[in-house]
Protein backbone atom coordinates (compact mmCIF):
# COMPACT_ATOMS: atom_id res chain seq x y z
CA UNK A 1 0.00 0.00 0.00
CA UNK A 2 0.82 3.22 -1.01
CA UNK A 3 1.58 5.41 2.27
CA UNK A 4 0.32 9.33 2.79
CA UNK A 5 3.35 11.67 2.86
CA UNK A 6 2.06 14.21 6.00
CA UNK A 7 4.57 16.99 5.16
CA UNK A 8 2.64 19.59 2.89
CA UNK A 9 -1.13 18.41 4.39
CA UNK A 10 -3.21 21.87 5.85
CA UNK A 11 -4.50 21.20 9.32
CA UNK A 12 -7.66 19.77 8.56
CA UNK A 13 -6.40 17.50 5.93
CA UNK A 14 -3.68 15.77 8.64
CA UNK A 15 -6.88 15.50 10.95
CA UNK A 16 -9.10 13.71 8.16
CA UNK A 17 -5.72 11.21 7.32
CA UNK A 18 -5.59 10.32 11.18
CA UNK A 19 -9.34 9.80 11.51
CA UNK A 20 -8.94 7.68 8.07
CA UNK A 21 -7.16 5.38 10.11
CA UNK A 22 -9.49 5.20 13.16
CA UNK A 23 -7.48 8.15 15.49
CA UNK A 24 -8.99 10.32 17.45
CA UNK A 25 -8.43 14.50 16.54
CA UNK A 26 -5.85 15.08 19.47
CA UNK A 27 -3.65 12.33 17.76
CA UNK A 28 -3.45 15.09 14.65
CA UNK A 29 -2.23 17.89 17.07
CA UNK A 30 0.55 15.65 18.73
CA UNK A 31 1.58 14.56 14.93
CA UNK A 32 1.53 18.16 13.86
CA UNK A 33 4.11 19.19 16.61
CA UNK A 34 6.50 16.10 16.43
CA UNK A 35 6.76 17.15 12.57
CA UNK A 36 6.71 20.89 12.61
CA UNK A 37 7.74 21.73 16.14
CA UNK A 38 10.40 18.67 16.77
CA UNK A 39 11.37 18.18 13.48
CA UNK A 40 10.85 14.39 13.95
CA UNK A 41 10.72 11.90 10.87
CA UNK A 42 10.63 9.05 12.65
CA UNK A 43 7.59 7.67 14.32
CA UNK A 44 9.37 5.34 16.65
CA UNK A 45 11.07 8.28 18.20
CA UNK A 46 7.32 10.09 19.11
CA UNK A 47 7.48 8.67 22.63
CA UNK A 48 4.48 10.24 24.05
CA UNK A 49 2.63 7.63 21.61
CA UNK A 50 2.21 4.39 22.28
CA UNK A 51 4.35 1.28 20.71
CA UNK A 52 1.39 0.58 18.86
CA UNK A 53 -0.02 3.70 17.65
CA UNK A 54 3.40 3.80 16.20
CA UNK A 55 3.83 1.30 14.34
CA UNK A 56 0.46 2.42 12.88
CA UNK A 57 1.71 5.36 12.00
CA UNK A 58 4.52 4.41 10.13
CA UNK A 59 2.41 1.55 8.20
CA UNK A 60 0.36 3.98 6.74
CA UNK A 61 2.56 7.24 6.51
CA UNK A 62 5.41 9.16 5.54
CA UNK A 63 7.45 12.05 6.54
CA UNK A 64 10.02 12.39 4.15
CA UNK A 65 12.67 14.95 3.32
CA UNK A 66 14.11 15.89 0.39
CA UNK A 67 17.11 14.34 -0.94
CA UNK A 68 20.34 16.74 -0.61
CA UNK A 69 22.77 15.59 -3.82
CA UNK A 70 25.05 18.38 -2.92
CA UNK A 71 25.65 21.35 -0.57
CA UNK A 72 27.52 24.44 -1.21
CA UNK A 73 28.57 26.86 1.38
CA UNK A 74 30.14 30.31 0.27
CA UNK A 75 33.06 32.07 1.30
CA UNK A 76 30.20 34.40 3.22
CA UNK A 77 28.66 31.74 4.84
CA UNK A 78 25.45 31.53 2.09
CA UNK A 79 24.63 27.89 2.04
CA UNK A 80 22.82 26.16 -0.99
CA UNK A 81 21.37 22.88 -1.44
CA UNK A 82 20.40 20.90 -4.95
CA UNK A 83 17.31 19.01 -3.78
CA UNK A 84 16.11 15.77 -5.77
CA UNK A 85 12.26 15.11 -5.03
CA UNK A 86 10.77 11.48 -5.16
CA UNK A 87 10.08 11.82 -9.24
CA UNK A 88 13.92 12.59 -9.78
CA UNK A 89 13.34 15.87 -10.32
CA UNK A 90 15.39 19.33 -8.66
CA UNK A 91 15.88 22.55 -7.13
CA UNK A 92 17.78 24.44 -5.33
CA UNK A 93 17.35 26.26 -2.13
CA UNK A 94 19.93 29.05 0.06
CA UNK A 95 20.18 29.70 3.59
CA UNK A 96 21.69 33.56 3.57
CA UNK A 97 22.87 34.24 7.40
CA UNK A 98 22.97 37.67 9.11
CA UNK A 99 25.01 38.21 12.11
CA UNK A 100 22.09 37.02 14.60
CA UNK A 101 19.20 35.95 11.67
CA UNK A 102 19.35 34.62 8.46
CA UNK A 103 16.94 33.80 5.25
CA UNK A 104 15.68 30.82 4.02
CA UNK A 105 14.73 31.34 0.04
CA UNK A 106 12.46 28.69 -1.62
CA UNK A 107 11.77 27.58 -4.19
CA UNK A 108 8.53 27.18 -6.14
CA UNK A 109 8.55 25.96 -9.67
CA UNK A 110 11.41 23.63 -11.41
CA UNK A 111 12.18 26.13 -13.80
CA UNK A 112 10.50 28.96 -14.52
CA UNK A 113 7.72 30.19 -17.55
CA UNK A 114 8.27 33.65 -17.39
CA UNK A 115 11.55 33.63 -19.33
CA UNK A 116 13.08 37.08 -17.87
CA UNK A 117 16.26 37.92 -20.11
CA UNK A 118 18.68 38.50 -17.20
CA UNK A 119 17.73 35.34 -15.08
CA UNK A 120 19.65 31.80 -14.71
CA UNK A 121 16.10 30.38 -13.99
CA UNK A 122 14.44 31.74 -16.72
CA UNK A 123 17.15 30.01 -19.18
CA UNK A 124 15.72 26.66 -17.84
CA UNK A 125 12.06 26.02 -19.00
CA UNK A 126 9.33 25.05 -16.73
CA UNK A 127 8.56 21.43 -15.52
CA UNK A 128 6.86 21.90 -13.11
CA UNK A 129 5.31 23.36 -9.77
CA UNK A 130 6.80 21.91 -6.48
CA UNK A 131 3.85 20.86 -4.12
CA UNK A 132 3.35 22.22 -0.93
CA UNK A 133 5.14 19.69 0.94
CA UNK A 134 8.02 20.19 -2.09
CA UNK A 135 7.88 23.85 -0.91
CA UNK A 136 8.01 23.65 2.74
CA UNK A 137 10.31 20.63 2.95
CA UNK A 138 12.68 22.92 1.81
CA UNK A 139 12.59 25.44 4.76
CA UNK A 140 12.98 21.90 6.82
CA UNK A 141 16.06 20.79 4.95
CA UNK A 142 17.87 24.08 6.38
CA UNK A 143 16.70 23.52 9.94
CA UNK A 144 17.85 20.34 9.81
CA UNK A 145 21.63 21.55 8.83
CA UNK A 146 21.57 24.27 11.54
CA UNK A 147 19.79 21.93 14.11
CA UNK A 148 16.91 24.27 15.08
CA UNK A 149 14.93 22.14 16.50
CA UNK A 150 12.63 22.12 18.30
CA UNK A 151 11.40 25.44 16.96
CA UNK A 152 12.91 28.11 19.18
CA UNK A 153 10.51 30.40 20.78
CA UNK A 154 12.70 33.29 21.30
CA UNK A 155 13.14 35.68 18.90
CA UNK A 156 17.31 34.52 18.32
CA UNK A 157 16.78 32.29 15.54
CA UNK A 158 19.36 31.26 12.54
CA UNK A 159 16.56 30.59 10.27
CA UNK A 160 14.31 33.50 11.27
CA UNK A 161 13.15 34.75 7.72
CA UNK A 162 11.79 33.07 4.75
CA UNK A 163 12.25 34.71 1.40
CA UNK A 164 10.39 33.24 -1.40
CA UNK A 165 12.54 34.45 -4.36
CA UNK A 166 14.14 31.00 -5.34
CA UNK A 167 13.58 29.64 -8.44
CA UNK A 168 9.89 30.09 -9.84
CA UNK A 169 7.55 32.31 -10.24
CA UNK A 170 5.20 31.83 -6.98
CA UNK A 171 2.07 33.60 -8.34
CA UNK A 172 1.81 30.90 -11.26
CA UNK A 173 1.66 28.15 -8.56
CA UNK A 174 -0.16 30.17 -5.62
CA UNK A 175 -2.30 27.55 -4.20
CA UNK A 176 0.57 25.32 -3.04
CA UNK A 177 2.61 28.61 -2.07
CA UNK A 178 0.06 30.09 -0.13
CA UNK A 179 -0.83 26.49 1.96
CA UNK A 180 2.84 26.03 2.06
CA UNK A 181 3.69 29.46 3.55
CA UNK A 182 0.74 28.91 5.86
CA UNK A 183 2.37 25.39 7.53
CA UNK A 184 5.50 27.25 8.01
CA UNK A 185 3.95 30.17 9.68
CA UNK A 186 1.65 28.19 11.94
CA UNK A 187 2.07 28.98 15.19
CA UNK A 188 2.02 25.93 16.83
CA UNK A 189 5.41 24.34 14.44
CA UNK A 190 8.14 26.07 12.27
CA UNK A 191 6.15 29.46 13.15
CA UNK A 192 8.23 31.66 10.81
CA UNK A 193 5.83 34.86 11.65
CA UNK A 194 4.09 36.56 8.86
CA UNK A 195 5.91 39.41 8.80
CA UNK A 196 9.07 37.51 8.15
CA UNK A 197 7.87 36.18 5.16
CA UNK A 198 8.36 38.12 1.58
CA UNK A 199 6.75 37.07 -0.97
CA UNK A 200 8.44 37.88 -4.64
CA UNK A 201 6.90 38.33 -7.92
CA UNK A 202 7.24 39.41 -11.45
CA UNK A 203 3.92 41.06 -11.60
CA UNK A 204 1.35 38.50 -12.06
CA UNK A 205 -1.26 40.98 -11.97
CA UNK A 206 -4.40 39.54 -11.14
CA UNK A 207 -2.88 37.13 -8.47
CA UNK A 208 -1.41 40.00 -6.63
CA UNK A 209 -4.15 40.99 -3.97
CA UNK A 210 -3.79 37.05 -2.95
CA UNK A 211 -1.00 37.73 -0.88
CA UNK A 212 -2.96 40.14 1.48
CA UNK A 213 -5.92 37.59 1.51
CA UNK A 214 -4.34 34.53 1.54
CA UNK A 215 -1.67 35.25 3.55
CA UNK A 216 -0.67 39.16 4.82
CA UNK A 217 3.13 38.46 4.28
CA UNK A 218 5.30 41.39 2.65
CA UNK A 219 5.70 41.91 -1.13
CA UNK A 220 8.35 42.29 -3.05
CA UNK A 221 7.42 43.50 -7.14
CA UNK A 222 10.44 42.92 -9.62
CA UNK A 223 9.99 45.75 -11.18
CA UNK A 224 13.21 46.59 -12.91
CA UNK A 225 12.37 49.26 -15.41
CA UNK A 226 10.52 52.39 -14.63
CA UNK A 227 8.22 52.07 -17.96
CA UNK A 228 6.82 49.72 -20.47
CA UNK A 229 8.96 49.61 -23.23
CA UNK A 230 12.18 49.33 -21.29
CA UNK A 231 10.21 46.37 -18.77
CA UNK A 232 8.98 44.67 -22.10
CA UNK A 233 12.31 44.00 -23.04
CA UNK A 234 14.18 42.47 -20.22
CA UNK A 235 10.55 41.08 -18.80
CA UNK A 236 8.01 39.56 -21.57
CA UNK A 237 5.60 38.97 -18.79
CA UNK A 238 5.12 43.00 -19.31
CA UNK A 239 3.53 42.27 -22.36
CA UNK A 240 0.84 40.06 -20.83
CA UNK A 241 0.48 42.40 -17.36
CA UNK A 242 2.22 45.52 -18.31
CA UNK A 243 3.13 48.50 -14.96
CA UNK A 244 -0.16 49.92 -14.87
CA UNK A 245 -1.98 46.36 -14.25
CA UNK A 246 0.69 45.18 -11.62
CA UNK A 247 0.73 48.51 -9.74
CA UNK A 248 -3.41 48.25 -9.34
CA UNK A 249 -2.64 44.53 -8.19
CA UNK A 250 -0.11 46.72 -5.41
CA UNK A 251 -2.83 49.47 -4.62
CA UNK A 252 -5.18 46.20 -3.64
CA UNK A 253 -2.31 44.49 -1.91
CA UNK A 254 -1.67 47.58 0.39
CA UNK A 255 -5.33 48.30 0.98
CA UNK A 256 -6.08 45.57 2.50
CA UNK A 257 -2.73 45.33 4.49
CA UNK A 258 -2.75 47.95 7.75
CA UNK A 259 -1.20 50.91 7.25
CA UNK A 260 2.47 51.86 6.42
CA UNK A 261 2.92 48.37 4.68
CA UNK A 262 5.17 49.05 2.02
CA UNK A 263 5.53 46.75 -1.08
CA UNK A 264 9.19 46.42 -2.02
CA UNK A 265 10.43 47.15 -5.76
CA UNK A 266 12.95 45.24 -6.96
CA UNK A 267 14.74 47.30 -9.19
CA UNK A 268 18.05 45.37 -10.96
CA UNK A 269 21.13 47.73 -12.18
CA UNK A 270 21.50 46.87 -15.43
CA UNK A 271 24.68 48.80 -17.23
CA UNK A 272 23.33 51.70 -19.46
CA UNK A 273 19.27 49.81 -19.71
CA UNK A 274 18.17 51.55 -16.78
CA UNK A 275 20.50 53.09 -14.60
CA UNK A 276 20.54 57.00 -15.46
CA UNK A 277 19.33 59.40 -13.27
CA UNK A 278 16.62 60.31 -15.67
CA UNK A 279 15.38 55.86 -14.94
CA UNK A 280 14.83 57.40 -11.34
CA UNK A 281 13.06 60.43 -11.97
CA UNK A 282 10.61 57.97 -13.69
CA UNK A 283 10.46 55.93 -11.48
CA UNK A 284 9.60 58.49 -8.84
CA UNK A 285 6.95 60.20 -10.72
CA UNK A 286 5.12 56.13 -11.39
CA UNK A 287 5.35 55.70 -7.86
CA UNK A 288 3.49 59.09 -7.19
CA UNK A 289 0.74 58.19 -9.59
CA UNK A 290 0.02 55.50 -8.46
CA UNK A 291 -0.17 56.85 -4.66
CA UNK A 292 2.06 54.04 -3.65
CA UNK A 293 3.73 53.62 -0.25
CA UNK A 294 6.81 52.21 -1.27
CA UNK A 295 10.47 50.90 -1.07
CA UNK A 296 13.50 50.12 -3.42
CA UNK A 297 15.75 47.02 -3.15
CA UNK A 298 18.47 48.32 -5.54
CA UNK A 299 19.72 44.82 -6.74
CA UNK A 300 23.30 44.66 -7.98
CA UNK A 301 23.08 42.30 -11.46
CA UNK A 302 24.86 39.06 -10.52
CA UNK A 303 25.79 37.33 -14.02
CA UNK A 304 25.84 34.19 -14.96
CA UNK A 305 27.49 32.44 -17.88
CA UNK A 306 25.92 32.99 -21.18
CA UNK A 307 24.29 35.82 -20.45
CA UNK A 308 23.68 39.03 -22.39
CA UNK A 309 24.05 41.84 -19.38
CA UNK A 310 26.14 43.37 -17.38
CA UNK A 311 25.78 45.53 -13.65
CA UNK A 312 25.77 49.09 -13.31
CA UNK A 313 29.28 50.61 -11.72
CA UNK A 314 28.70 51.27 -8.20
CA UNK A 315 29.01 55.38 -8.90
CA UNK A 316 25.86 54.96 -10.80
CA UNK A 317 24.12 52.80 -8.30
CA UNK A 318 24.96 55.39 -5.72
CA UNK A 319 23.44 57.87 -7.60
CA UNK A 320 19.88 56.17 -8.71
CA UNK A 321 19.59 55.30 -4.79
CA UNK A 322 20.57 59.06 -3.71
CA UNK A 323 18.09 60.24 -5.85
CA UNK A 324 15.09 58.13 -5.07
CA UNK A 325 16.15 59.17 -1.37
CA UNK A 326 16.28 62.56 -1.96
CA UNK A 327 12.59 62.17 -3.03
CA UNK A 328 11.96 60.24 0.27
CA UNK A 329 11.84 56.59 -0.79
CA UNK A 330 14.29 53.93 0.90
CA UNK A 331 16.19 53.00 -1.49
CA UNK A 332 19.26 50.70 -0.06
CA UNK A 333 21.54 49.10 -2.24
CA UNK A 334 21.38 45.00 -1.92
CA UNK A 335 24.92 43.26 -0.93
CA UNK A 336 25.10 39.79 -3.38
CA UNK A 337 25.89 36.99 -1.23
CA UNK A 338 26.83 33.46 -1.97
CA UNK A 339 27.94 34.61 -6.01
CA UNK A 340 31.15 32.48 -6.00
CA UNK A 341 28.68 29.39 -5.55
CA UNK A 342 26.21 30.64 -8.08
CA UNK A 343 23.63 30.87 -5.09
CA UNK A 344 22.48 34.53 -5.35
CA UNK A 345 19.32 36.20 -6.53
CA UNK A 346 18.33 34.96 -10.10
CA UNK A 347 21.88 32.76 -10.39
CA UNK A 348 20.06 29.04 -9.61
CA UNK A 349 19.29 26.32 -11.74
CA UNK A 350 18.85 22.82 -11.46
CA UNK A 351 20.04 21.17 -14.58
CA UNK A 352 23.06 21.49 -16.24
CA UNK A 353 23.66 23.12 -19.45
CA UNK A 354 26.84 23.01 -22.03
CA UNK A 355 27.47 27.07 -21.72
CA UNK A 356 29.49 28.11 -25.22
CA UNK A 357 32.01 30.76 -24.26
CA UNK A 358 30.86 33.66 -26.56
CA UNK A 359 34.31 35.03 -27.10
CA UNK A 360 35.76 31.99 -29.23
CA UNK A 361 35.47 31.27 -32.56
N1 LIG B 1 10.07 34.80 -9.74
C1 LIG B 1 10.05 35.72 -8.68
C2 LIG B 1 10.91 35.30 -7.51
C3 LIG B 1 12.26 34.71 -7.81
S1 LIG B 1 13.47 35.76 -8.53
C4 LIG B 1 10.46 37.10 -9.16
O1 LIG B 1 10.92 37.22 -10.27
O2 LIG B 1 10.26 38.04 -8.41
C5 LIG B 1 14.07 36.69 -7.14
C6 LIG B 1 14.69 38.04 -7.51
O3 LIG B 1 15.95 37.89 -8.18
C7 LIG B 1 13.82 38.86 -8.46
O4 LIG B 1 13.72 40.20 -8.07
C8 LIG B 1 14.59 38.73 -9.73
O5 LIG B 1 14.24 39.72 -10.62
C9 LIG B 1 16.01 38.79 -9.26
N2 LIG B 1 16.99 38.35 -10.24
C10 LIG B 1 16.81 37.54 -11.30
N3 LIG B 1 17.96 37.39 -11.99
C11 LIG B 1 18.89 38.14 -11.37
C12 LIG B 1 20.28 38.36 -11.59
N4 LIG B 1 20.92 37.78 -12.58
N5 LIG B 1 20.92 39.18 -10.72
C13 LIG B 1 20.28 39.73 -9.68
N6 LIG B 1 18.97 39.53 -9.40
C14 LIG B 1 18.28 38.75 -10.24
FE1 LIG C 1 11.18 33.53 -13.24
FE2 LIG C 1 11.68 35.37 -11.34
FE3 LIG C 1 13.66 34.42 -12.88
FE4 LIG C 1 11.82 36.03 -13.95
S1 LIG C 1 13.29 36.54 -12.32
S2 LIG C 1 12.59 34.12 -14.87
S3 LIG C 1 10.01 35.37 -12.84
S4 LIG C 1 12.46 33.23 -11.41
Amino acid sequence: MQKTELIGLSKQELADEVAKIGEKPFRAKQLWQWIYFRGETDFEKMTNLSKDLRAKLAENFSITRPKIVTEQISKDKTHKWLLEFADGQRIETVYIPEEDRGAVCISTQVGCAVGCRFCHTGSQKITRNLSAGEIVAQFMVARDAYGEWPSPTNETRYLSNIVVMGMGEPLHNPDNVFKALKILSDGDGIAISKRKITLSTSGIAPKIGLVAKELGCKLAISLHAPNNEKRSQIMPINNRYPIEEVLKGCQEYQSQMSPGRYVTFEYLMLKDFNDSPEDAKELISLMKKYKLGAKFNLIPFNPWPGCDYQPSSNNKVRAFSEILEAAGYEAPVRVARGQDILAACGQLKSKKEVVLNKKEP
